[in-house]
């Protein structure tokens, strides 16, 4: 990501102003527990169910709060984002709700779906080859031709922000927790969850969950500098980040607990634990921090927050991951 380094890091008095923005747009998500992970984690669980956010993942709170925070002439020109998943949805989906034209960078190969999916929320979805053409240089010479505004996913203050106001509800909600537990890809999530939980529940541990195949940031930490991994191979398609931003980096290595890994295996199982006993769609990157929370063994007696980061996945995928 060609973030410039000298954009000044988010607060929490980002974060309550994105509430401010969200307030009556957003979904106020609920919070629900299961008698049978309590079981299982000696634990109290409360699950955060961004799978029922508008647009189906959290990605609707940064993506809005981002656009919402445009001057009127920005907002008019519109604005440029490049993705085919999550953030694509809720750009699109934001940018109409708040009269701004939206641009959607998407490869050729993108699943027909997706594309649609993203026209029918009313982006105008530009193709590229991902084998010969960057992304990053179109969205940005979009941008600069058009004068639009670059949304990117995760490393921006109002986009970290407005992810933020998922653990300020979940907080709000149930109270202090002692442990959170949160989806990790490039940090976005995460880095407001540190904001919101530093702010209100003040010893709180948060937990970043990342696959076991991409723990860019967990390298990071570890070399204490933004560490660059290959794609990673996982069926946690919102996670595939290869590092984490030059804003969710310091974020996280100032207030993060620590980041864990979980296998594919552990995905697909709390995957069918979401649909058999919650009655849930769960995407796999959205299971991350519920699998850790059932594979760690130092839960019992602890009150402990998962965020559910999202519900998007194709009902035949779903259906071949969970029969597998
Ligand atoms: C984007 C996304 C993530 C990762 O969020 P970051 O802010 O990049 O860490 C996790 N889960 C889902 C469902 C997502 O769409």
């Amino acid at each position: 990501m060609d973030q410039p380094t000298t954009q000044r890091l988010p607060t929490y008095a980002d974060v309550e102003e994105a509430a401010g923005r969200l307030d009556g747009v957003a979904h106020r998500t609920p919070v629900m527990t299961s008698r049978t992970a309590n079981a299982r984690t000696g634990a109290e669980l409360f699950f955060k169910m961004e799978n029922l956010q508008r647009t189906g993942a959290f990605k609707f709170r940064g993506a809005y709060n981002s656009i919402a925070a445009l001057d009127a002439d920005a907002r008019a020109r519109g604005v440029v984002a490049f993705s085919s998943g999550n953030h694509a949805q809720a750009i699109a989906h934001a940018g109409a709700l708040l009269g701004a034209p939206t641009v959607i960078v998407m490869p050729t190969d993108a699943p027909t779906i997706k594309v649609t999916a993203t026209r029918e929320y009313g982006a105008e979805v530009v193709l590229y080859d991902r084998f010969t053409e960057d992304r990053e240089a179109i969205g940005r010479r979009l941008a600069a031709e058009r004068g639009l505004a670059l949304i990117p996913p995760f490393d921006h203050p109002d986009v970290i922000a407005g992810q933020g106001t998922a653990t300020k509800e979940l907080i709000e909600e149930v109270g202090h927790l002692d442990r959170i537990y949160v989806c990790l890809g490039g940090g976005g999530l995460t880095s407001g969850a540190c904001l919101a939980a530093g702010a209100l529940a003040p010893g709180c541990a948060v937990y970043g969950v990342e696959p076991e195949a991409g723990d860019d940031v967990r390298r990071s930490l570890e070399a204490g500098r933004i560490v660059q991994i290959p794609v990673p191979k996982t069926i946690a398609d919102g996670a595939q980040t290869t590092a984490p931003g030059a804003l969710t980096f310091p974020l996280l290595q100032a207030n993060v607990a620590g980041v864990v890994t979980v296998s594919d295996a552990a995905l697909v199982e709390t995957m069918r634990f979401f649909a058999e006993r919650m009655k849930q769609v769960v995407e796999p990157t959205g299971c991350l921090a519920a699998a850790a929370a059932f594979a760690a063994d130092d839960l019992a007696g602890k009150r402990v927050g998962i965020v559910v980061s999202g519900g998007n996945v194709d009902l035949a995928r779903f259906a071949a991951l969970i029969a597998g």
